[in-house]
């Protein structure tokens, strides 16, 4: 058997007697169109190896084997198993390697085997916002990502200031990668299809990300910022330095959190741990 040969995902799921379940968060893509797509947004180096996130039925993975990618697929639903196996044996040998586990535990500087990883998923809306804050804040940060979000939480990733997606998620995600949307695709796309739209975000790390303890600091303010982002700053910062803190990040003093761009919130927490 190749990839040519297998069948269209949908018999493949009809023929493992696989059915979506919510509590996994589980929208197919069982267009190949659609995941070959994703797959050249990916813009994957020769031979690339790409961790992929809850593989399911494999339209993403089988996409990503006939670019050429090797592939360790994190699946925490067990049923795939038959399923993906057939897809590995399909595949050329040793390009898939399947790991039954949950991704938020996964140790993925291990699975990328010690060398560099791309971050190629559909993602499980449940679990989607945590799993790029841990790929964004490292240790382990892949050599890029692209990834399928319902279309609000793409929207907040890549949202300038002064809007109102703006937030913690962009300032972290932009403080540390070049962060765009690449691509949107309809509930309609998905079986079962979800309420809402989905869109594709494409991160690549900045050269000059901010290093572990500044990150640090920036996720303590963004945090406390954005956790009252109707005050001013000199409000919401009170307990970190409030007032001498918005000054020394040369910041107006009536500044609200969704007016701080990433290069303002980076002196805030340079300002920050000046003081302490
Ligand atoms: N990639 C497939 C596609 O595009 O058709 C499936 C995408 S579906 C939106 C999300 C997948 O993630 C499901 O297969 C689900 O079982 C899996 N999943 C959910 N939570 C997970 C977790 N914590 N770790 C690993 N996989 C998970």
């Amino acid at each position: 058997m190749t990839l040519e040969a297998l069948p269209p995902l949908r018999d493949a799921l009809a023929a493992h007697g696989l059915m979506a379940k919510k509590a996994f968060g589980q929208h197919f893509l069982l267009d190949l169109n659609i995941t070959r797509k994703i797959a050249r947004l990916a813009e994957l180096p020769d031979g690339a190896m790409v961790i992929e996130v809850g593989p399911g039925p494999g339209g993403l993975t089988r996409a990503l084997l006939e670019a050429g990618a090797r592939v360790v697929a994190v699946e925490k639903d067990e049923r795939f198993r038959p399923l993906l196996e057939d897809l590995a044996a399909a595949a050329p040998q040793g390009a898939l390697t399947l790991v039954f586990a949950d991704a938020l535990a996964a140790d993925e500087a291990a699975l990328a085997g010690g060398g560099p990883g791309h971050m190629v998923s559909n993602l499980p809306y449940n679990v989607g916002t945590a799993l790029l804050i841990k790929w964004l804040t490292g240790p382990w940060t892949p050599a890029s990502m692209t990834l399928m979000f319902q279309k609000e939480v793409a929207q907040r990733v890549v949202a300038p200031p002064d809007t109102s997606a703006y937030g913690r998620l962009a300032v972290i995600a932009q403080a540390t990668s070049h962060a765009a949307m690449v691509m949107e695709v309809p509930a309609r796309a998905f079986t079962p299809p979800p309420k809402v739209d989905s869109a594709v975000v494409r991160l690549t790390p900045r050269a000059d990300r901010p290093e572990p303890a500044r990150l640090d600091a920036l996720q303590k303010l963004t945090a406390a910022a954005f956790g009252q982002r109707r005050k001013m700053l000199r409000a919401s910062l009170k307990a970190l330095g409030g007032e001498a803190l918005i000054e020394a990040a040369g910041l107006d003093p009536q500044a609200r959190a969704e007016t701080v761009d990433v290069a303002g919130f980076l002196r805030l927490a340079d300002a920050w741990r000046a003081q302490r």
